[in-house]
């Protein structure tokens, strides 16, 4: 079974709260294939010292890298702590991303609870296949 990869982002508020929990599941952790926007990827390299494939920082195009990678098919689970409580300059790239990620169908964490569950599923070393969206209705519709 191929290692998952798994991409994961904080904003600047919940950075504390996803680093203390990357830690806190350090050795699950080093079963994965860790993808990050650029800051949240070097503090859990800083804590984990383990690789992370890490993309731009999420207001300069980071957030759009890792929706990029969903469309493609690379990532197989994103968790993601968003700031609930305070505006920030790249929302619409926000909004791209959780909704790319409900289009493909990839299982995602918004808050700590989630990412627990997920962490914690008996299908994450299944080989569990997520069941891949049929977009041929959209595809070959006629314009
Ligand atoms: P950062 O980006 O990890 O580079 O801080 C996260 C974000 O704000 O989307």
């Amino acid at each position: 079974m191929n290692r998952k990869r798994v991409a994961l982002i904080a904003h600047d508020h919940k950075k504390k709260e996803l680093i203390d929990w990357v830690e806190t599941n350090k050795e699950k952790m080093q079963k994965f294939e860790l993808y990050a926007t650029g800051t949240t990827g070097k503090m859990i390299e800083e804590k984990l010292n383990q690789k992370v494939i890490r993309l731009l920082s999420g207001p300069i195009g980071g957030d759009q890298q890792i929706g990029a990678l969903i469309a493609d098919g690379k990532i197989d689970i994103l968790i993601f702590f968003w700031d609930p409580l305070h505006p920030l300059s790249h929302d619409p790239d926000i909004k791209a991303l959780l909704r790319i990620a409900v289009v493909w169908n990839i299982p995602m964490a918004c808050n700590h609870a989630t990412a627990d569950y997920i962490l914690n599923s008996s299908l994450l070393f299944d080989n569990y296949e997520r069941v891949k969206p049929d977009f041929s209705e959209h595809n070959d519709r006629k314009l």
